[in-house]
């Protein structure tokens, strides 16, 4: 008998964490998120009672690297966890610099730097589709989940039971990953514990969704304007710089396109994976065909340097922003919650010429989220301690890339691991219903979990 529990990212998205054990005392735990609420609030959640369960946990297993997944990992050593803890080898690299961050940001609070330190030492890294043994009688596969680099769903085969637990994946095609490989029919899954992110949301194709980029970005230019583009550091960036190296190509040259933040740190570990154990061969023959190793490496893609002095850098940012040339600026944060994009805003804000293009998810509540739902007026800090009253004039626009897997795609991965069992986790609660009504008409045995629902099976 073997009892689940999911203590986050049940019936919402953030602060993923599942929790499986049995009557022989084993216990395993997929996931330890955290979850960034609106910067307004002043609240990061994480897994409730997951420290009461660390110390008499075997193995620990990320599926990728994105904080809601992975963030409060560290923590795990400070409630007294003594095991392992299993990633792809990206996912190590991309984890290093984001529980370095979120130290620095959140201070002791959830972990210190002696915690980092273990959890560090302590990771095993993985390529997909390698059986490794994590406890007596349990092994455990990564395999390619296609949702960013390094991303894995978690195959779990407990005393002969086959769980997939799918973290989070994606069914479309995107710049450096493959539609999801969905697992072998012949090899049925017993238990599915999947996410239901888009379950109840049309998602427009990814050619689309780029060519409405392309437009609003030509229009900018033409007149004369400068493109600025918040972005996630992680993921959505290296897919901005993919497509418009590859789509965007000769006009490139003269629109250029400048990095600034932690999305510089983000480019040189993709740059390190640029093989076909990690991304699509797809993307390794188009930048051969072109001359390049990597997206980043086109003419028209250059870097804010990155400069101690943050006075430096902020006058690097005014001279973009401030010249007559057109240029695209891509930077952090994501939602607009901080970061070199405040500095951008500040600059050229008010400049009608200029467009915002918003390319990620917008948590409700967040300065993104506002923006994007037409607030004109806001106040952004400058990193002194200086809050400015700025004047969206601006064109704002949002583009819905998604990272996560359609409807259909989730109701494919049902029919191809046909499981006798289907808990639906990381979704809005509409999202879960519309995904298990979707599957129970297919004849599948789903549940849909809220928080604290503990399961047995
Ligand atoms: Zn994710
Ligand atoms: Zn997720």
């Amino acid at each position: 008998m073997l009892e689940i529990s999911v203590l986050g990212a049940s019936d919402s998205v953030g602060k993923s964490c599942v929790m499986i054990s049995d009557n022989d005392q084993r216990r395993v735990v997929l996931d330890v998120g955290i979850q960034l609420h609106p910067r307004r609030t002043g609240k990061v959640s994480t897994p409730p009672n997951i420290d009461k369960y660390a110390e008499d946990t075997e193995a620990v297993l990320i599926s990728h690297a994105h904080i809601d997944h992975s963030g409060y990992t560290p923590a795990l050593y400070r409630a007294g966890y003594h095991g392992d803890i299993h990633m792809t080898t990206p996912t190590k690299d991309i984890v290093n610099i984001l529980w370095k961050d979120h130290l620095k940001i959140e201070g002791p609070h959830h972990y210190g730097v002696s915690h980092l330190q273990t959890a560090l030492m302590k990771v095993k890294t993985h390529n997909y589709y390698r059986k490794f043994k994590i406890a007596d009688g349990i092994t455990a596969e990564f395999l390619d989940a296609s949702h960013i680099l390094g991303s894995a769903l978690i195959l779990l085969e407990w005393d002969g039971t086959r769980i997939l637990y799918t973290g989070d994946f994606n069914n479309a095609k995107t710049p450096y990953h493959d539609p999801i490989q969905y697992p072998d029919p012949d090899d049925p899954i017993d238990i599915l514990i999947t996410e239901t992110t888009n379950a109840n949301r049309r998602i427009e194709g990814r050619k689309t969704v780029t060519s409405n980029l392309t437009k609003s970005l030509l229009k900018c230019y033409s007149r004369g304007g400068k493109a600025i583009i918040p972005s996630f550091a992680l993921g959505r960036s290296q897919e901005i710089q993919a497509y418009l190296a590859s789509d965007f190509d000769s006009f490139l040259n003269k629109f250029p396109l400048y990095v600034d933040g932690m999305i510089l740190d983000m480019n040189a570990i993709y740059e390190r994976y640029m093989n076909e154990k990690w991304v699509s061969p797809r993307i390794l023959i188009e930048l051969k065909d072109n001359g390049y190793r990597t997206p980043f490496d086109h003419d028209g893609i250059r870097v804010i340097d990155d400069v101690a002095m943050k006075m430096k850098r902020f006058k690097k940012r005014e001279l973009l922003i401030g010249r007559e040339k057109q240029s695209i600026i891509l930077t952090t944060s994501g939602m607009m919650e901080g970061g070199p994009v405040y500095d951008y805003l500040r600059m050229g804000g008010n400049d009608k010429r200029n467009g915002l293009y918003i390319v990620g998810y917008q948590v409700e509540g967040t300065m993104g989220s506002d923006i994007a739902n037409g607030q004109k007026k806001v106040a952004l800090d400058n990193g002194f301690g200086q809050v400015f009253d700025v004047s969206l004039d601006l064109e704002v626009k949002s583009f819905e890339f998604s990272g996560h897997s359609t409807l259909e795609g989730l109701v494919q991965m049902v029919q191809y691991s046909s499981p006798r069992k289907i808990y639906a986790i990381h979704g809005e609660p509409s999202a879960q219903e519309r995904y298990a009504t979707e599957v129970k008409n297919l004849g599948f045995d789903v549940k849909t979990l809220t928080s604290h629902d503990v399961v047995h099976t």
